[in-house]
């Protein structure tokens, strides 16, 4: 469950994404527009804000930029389809990820939660171990049975976000929004391949695993191997 604030202007819009959102165990305060929106962000401290950025008052972009002189909380743009200069824009701005409307409210609800894992994993930066696996956020460094593990960065960033979860099975849509920041889902394919170099670098296959379970069309979990 996530306190989370929509600024959005449109009605229609903010109403089915706080229904959305409501049902799947969120508690939604909305704005419909950025200065009243920003004045929430002190007030309510959401954990994740959601950020039109076609609003009536201030341009999107510019609210985001008078957010972050007060807060760090994480912030979602929404945006309209052929604007990818806003949305360049919002990522310098500070914005922590994007979604294209029209977009699901699984979809978002799943972006909502990459963010807010992200955002709990620099709160707690100790090193997360598994077994004899160790991974460190902090340095972006692994080591398996005190060896250290050359990975590249996205194995990196791969191995993380399952050792953030570890013991559960993450979908590889997941996966693909966390470490890839895909915006429009599919492409398993990445994940299956950068899994595929994953298991090599720690010594085992898919037919045998010990570390990285694969759950067919469900997604993977990673866990110490049995009698450890
Ligand atoms: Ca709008």
């Amino acid at each position: 469950m996530a306190v989370i604030l929509l600024v959005e202007d449109d009605s229609g819009i903010r109403s089915a994404l706080s229904r959305a959102l409501t049902e799947r165990g969120h508690a939604v305060h909305w704005q419909p527009a950025g200065l009243p929106g920003l004045q929430s962000v002190i007030d309510d401290r959401p954990d994740v804000v959601l950020l039109d950025l076609g609003l009536p008052d201030i341009d999107g972009v510019q609210v985001l930029a008078m957010l972050r002189s007060v807060s760090d909380v994480p912030v979602i743009v929404v945006t309209a389809r052929d604007d990818d200069a806003d949305v360049v824009r919002a990522l310098d701005a500070g914005a922590d990820d994007f979604v294209v409307k029209p977009f699901g409210a699984d979809h978002l609800d799943a972006r909502i939660r990459a963010v807010l894992r992200r955002s709990s994993s620099q709160r707690s930066e100790g090193p997360i171990k598994v077994g004899d696996l160790i991974v460190d956020p902090k340095t972006r460094t692994a080591s398996l049975e005190e060896r250290t593990l050359e990975l590249s960065r996205k194995e990196f960033d791969l191995l993380l976000a399952l050792a953030q979860r570890a013991g559960e099975v993450v979908s590889k849509r997941d996966l693909l929004a966390e470490v890839w920041r895909q915006p429009y889902g599919g492409g398993d394919r990445t994940v299956d391949v950068h899994l595929s170099w994953l298991r090599r670098k720690l010594g085992e296959t898919a037919a045998k695993p010990r570390y990285l379970h694969s759950s067919r069309g469900v997604g993977v979990r990673l866990a110490p191997p049995s009698g450890v």
